[in-house]
């Protein structure tokens, strides 16, 4: 394995590890009170390490199926939907306890398409998950499979992993399935089909090599664990495809030994959020700063507090991404804003211990995060 792709194991310092139904369930058996012990533990020891992690698990369906009794999967979306509030107990409560027992604190998300599409709520979900991250708690995602229909399902928790992983800028996503990782051929029907150690997230080629179909278990194939890499690579994070009983492998892989397929982002982090902000955000608006907060954003790094701005222009919400421009009007940054542009003036030039007095609540004391901000380049403001 060669430096950069060993670093992307050992540096990473946010992982998301999803683990699949058939893995959780014990192929549609029953939890896997065992499995999922033994995962915590090691989640556990990257905690200890400096690392924040981010569980993604699937099962709740495989799960329900087994408490009401049913031996085959439900073609009626009620009944799947019911299926997953049976299961979802027994997940939370089994995470519950398996980190529990490892000394760490869990939450339970539930996230729909809807939740990561809309703007305010991604950015409620993002700091949600941020802030559960900054406590040390372990976050376990699942999809809300209770109140999404087909349509406008995620549909798969590969898929998930990956939005989850772009949602809280990972670094690295690790996809525990019941396979080894990526073959370049199906090895049951072709022999020589060769075992992947690594390559370039997004490489079509590897879409090819993945095919088709899942298991009847879960719902993600291969390929939809290729795509899920093509997707976290687009955030910056790289993807782990690895057996999920392979003997201690999130520590393993932590690190940085090379264990399943890796595919490696080729863009930085903050690379790909300066990209994903200007190709997919249209800016609504922009506040003014004064000099002490024009140096704080730029040169320290910092947030951007209500009150070192001196106006607000343009009509905007929560979510929405604005401009930080100095005393001369030349743009600094653009984030995402913690505040609608009504809400803005109102809190403008105040410190956030008046908020509450003006605003009746307080969101956040920032106006714009620094994890939400982006340095705007040279080039860019002069253009
Ligand atoms: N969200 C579904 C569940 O927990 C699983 C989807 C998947 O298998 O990827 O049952």
């Amino acid at each position: 394995m060669n430096v950069a792709a060993s670093s992307a194991l050992r540096d990473a310092r946010r992982i998301v590890v999803k683990v699949g139904s058939s893995l959780v369930t014990n192929e549609g058996r029953g939890l896997d009170a065992a499995a999922i012990g033994e995962w915590c533990r090691q989640l556990a020891a990257l905690v200890n390490d400096g690392r924040e992690v981010v569980m993604v698990s699937s099962g709740a369906i495989a799960e329900g199926m087994k408490r009401l009794g049913w031996a085959t999967r439900p073609r009626e979306v009620n009944e799947l939907q019911a299926a997953a509030a049976v299961g979802q107990m027994g997940l939370a409560q089994m995470y519950e306890t398996k980190l529990r027992e490892n000394k760490l604190g869990s939450a339970q998300v539930l996230l729909t398409h809807a939740d990561l599409a809309d703007r305010e709520r991604y950015l409620n979900a993002r700091s949600t998950l941020l802030t559960l991250l900054r406590l040390g708690v372990v976050p376990v995602i699942n999809e809300n499979d209770t109140v999404v229909n087909d349509e406008i399902k995620v549909g798969d928790n590969d898929t998930l992993g990956a939005l989850v992983a772009n949602l809280v800028e990972a670094d690295l996503l690790i996809i525990l399935t019941d396979q080894h990782g990526l073959y370049t051929a199906d090895p049951r029907r072709d022999p020589s089909a060769t075992f992947v150690h690594e390559a370039r997230a997004g490489d079509p080629q590897l879409e090819a090599m993945a095919g088709g179909a899942g298991s009847s278990i879960g719902k993600g194939g291969m390929i939809t664990k290729i795509l899920a890499a093509k997707r976290a690579a687009g955030s910056g994070a790289s993807t782990v495809i690895a057996w999920g009983r392979e003997p201690d492998a999130l520590v393993r892989l932590a690190g940085g030994e090379p264990i399943g397929t890796l595919l490696v982002a080729q863009t930085q982090k903050m690379q790909a959020r300066k990209q994903w902000m200007a190709d997919h955000l249209q800016m609504r608006g922009a506040v003014r700063v004064d000099a002490g907060a024009a140096i704080k954003v730029r040169d320290e790094g910092k947030s951007l507090l209500p009150i070192g701005m001196t106006s607000v222009d343009g009509d905007f919400a929560r979510g929405d991404v604005i401009a930080i421009r100095d005393s001369a009007g030349l743009e600094l940054a653009r984030g995402l804003a913690n505040y609608s542009s009504a809400e803005a003036r109102m809190i403008c030039r105040k410190p956030s211990s008046e908020f509450e007095a003006v605003l009746g609540y307080v969101a956040e004391p920032e106006m714009v995060h620094r994890d939400n901000l982006v340095l705007t380049s040279r080039a860019l403001a002069e253009t």
